[in-house]
């Protein structure tokens, strides 16, 4: 443990609440899980965010301005002990490691325990409970030996959890990955593929984990998620009833971020000169006339799909705003963005390289759209901020959030792609998403067809539903304060 900030003791009633926070450190499970550690402090919970020394960098500024809200937040950074698994030092997080070997990472995480429990028994506040990412399956020992409740949080939608809990654990019978099948126990007809469903973490060595999961999820006390009512009810009741358990939906989680400030802090830093040139560009044009391309923090694709993607987005001749990961930019990439590429394109669309703060862009009037690989929180910010989606699954719970955005809500257009693709090598040279594909979604999602008007009506009302559910007497605001209650009784 390298650091503790003095902070201020709150108290619920006459009982001191403590709540420990641990979230996966992966960008997309550390993100939402900030964002819960302050709307739980906001209601007098003492929140102990476990992290380590090099995520804590990332959210320096955040800590920062914690501190000077006087939230009471301890930023707790536990040694991660790379050196075990052959890591480099401070490799602390999914997205630093060039391979999607993540299995060494995940297991290296439970050596965290000893320093946990020593922290948490030395502490003032005796812990409330713990709240953790349900990948944290280690946990769940800490919280027997601790003798407190455990809550699991799941990062993805709440129907892939339900698919989790129907699907991937049952079926095993399907040897061929491409077939299709009607997902179990829905209350209407989705089908799937074994490829789809079990993907990325079937590999060697995952069973034991997987196994882990599950068996330490049916041992939680209660479930977390990320979602509201309004957008997922019918999977929300039906994952209830299946599991057993008390759910509590509590998000959308990135909506606590309403300032402009604490938008552009979000997850990472941004130089300022970067953020102007973004922000200038995006003021130039027309309210939601831009299409915003990026997917994620994980996912990666080849030179090849990337210049495919990039003809498709020139055809189409919509204003672009898109997110190109430092790791995809290869000599020969780098040279095709600017010797031609960029030149071609002009005022028509922005290159951003690396980092951009997704949640401010989105925020931004002139976007009307956003390109995404159906990341949950990418969806739950399109959503909650009315923007309209093109959806491009590259992997794991993907493909089931896009069904939900596609398939049961209406708030997006496929562009089709069944075909697991995350982390191409090098010299792959695989397109799995064609440039006509690509023209024909932004026409459709960004034109004035009757069904790119009724999706823009529908993704508003969604937002607006998104923003009651998170204001006080709305339906996620009330489940945190009855989550709260729950511990606290
Ligand atoms: N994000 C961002 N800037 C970027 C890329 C990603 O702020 O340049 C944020 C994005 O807003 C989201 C998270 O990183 O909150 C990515 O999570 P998501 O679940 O969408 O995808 P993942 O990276 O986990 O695949």
């Amino acid at each position: 443990m390298t650091e503790q900030m003095n902070l201020p003791m709150t108290c619920l009633g006459d009982k001191k609440a403590h709540f420990v926070l641990i979230p996966l450190v992966a960008q997309g499970h550390l993100i939402p899980m900030t964002d819960l550690a302050h709307l739980l402090a906001e209601r007098g919970v003492h929140v102990s965010l476990i992290t380590t020394p090099t995520n804590a960098t990332r959210i320096r500024p955040i800590v920062q301005r914690s501190i000077e809200s006087n939230l009471p937040i301890q930023f707790v950074e536990l040694k991660f002990p790379c050196a075990q698994i052959g890591l480099p030092d401070e490799c602390e997080n999914f997205d630093l490691i060039d391979s999607n070997n993540f299995l060494p990472f995940v297991e290296v995480y439970s050596l965290l325990r000893n320093p946990l429990e020593q922290y948490l028994l030395a502490h003032q506040i005796p812990p409330s409970c713990i709240i953790s990412d349900g990948y944290n399956h280690w946990t769940a020992e800490v919280a027997r030996r601790l003798c407190i409740p455990r809550i699991v949080f799941h990062g993805p939608s709440c129907l892939f959890a339900l698919c989790n809990y129907n699907t991937i654990r049952k079926s095993n019978h399907l040897t061929d990955y491409s077939e299709q099948f009607v997902l179990p126990h829905m209350p209407q007809t989705l089908q799937s593929n074994k490829a789809n469903e079990l993907n990325t973490f079937n590999a060697p060595g995952w069973k034991e984990f997987n196994e882990n999961v599950f068996k330490e999820e049916t041992t939680a006390d209660a479930i977390v998620l990320n979602t509201f009512e309004d957008l997922e009810r019918q999977f929300i009741e039906l994952y209830e009833k299946v599991t057993g358990k008390k759910v509590w939906t509590v998000g959308p989680l990135n909506l606590y971020n309403k300032d402009e400030y604490s938008k552009s802090l979000r997850g990472n830093k941004l130089g300022v000169e970067k953020q102007e040139r973004v922000f200038n560009w995006l003021d130039s044009h027309k309210p939601k006339s831009v299409l915003y391309i990026s997917f994620g923090t994980i996912t990666r694709q080849n030179g090849l799909q990337l210049m495919e993607l990039g003809s498709g987005l020139e055809t189409a001749n919509k204003p672009f705003i898109w997110v190109v990961k430092e790791a995809e930019i290869t000599p020969e990439v780098d040279r095709w963005l600017s010797e031609d590429f960029e030149k071609k394109v002009q005022q028509k669309g922005l290159i951003c390289r690396g980092w951009v703060p997704q949640l401010s862009i989105l925020s931004h009037p002139s976007v009307g759209g956003f390109m995404t690989h159906c990341g949950w929180n990418s969806i739950l910010e399109s959503i909650s901020l009315g923007v309209p989606m093109i959806t491009w699954p590259h992997f794991s719970d993907q493909f089931t959030n896009e069904k939900l955005v596609v398939d049961v809500m209406g708030l997006g257009v496929s562009l089709g792609t069944e075909t697991v693709c995350w982390m191409p090598a090098a010299d792959d040279k695989t397109i799995w998403v064609h440039r006509d594909d690509i023209e024909k979604a932004v026409q459709k999602l960004m034109g004035e067809e009757e069904e790119a008007k009724a999706m823009r009506r529908k993704v508003a009302d969604m937002a607006d539903n998104a923003k009651k559910a998170m204001e006080m007497a709305g339906s996620s605001y009330d489940n945190i304060t009855q989550l709260i209650e729950s511990i606290m009784l």
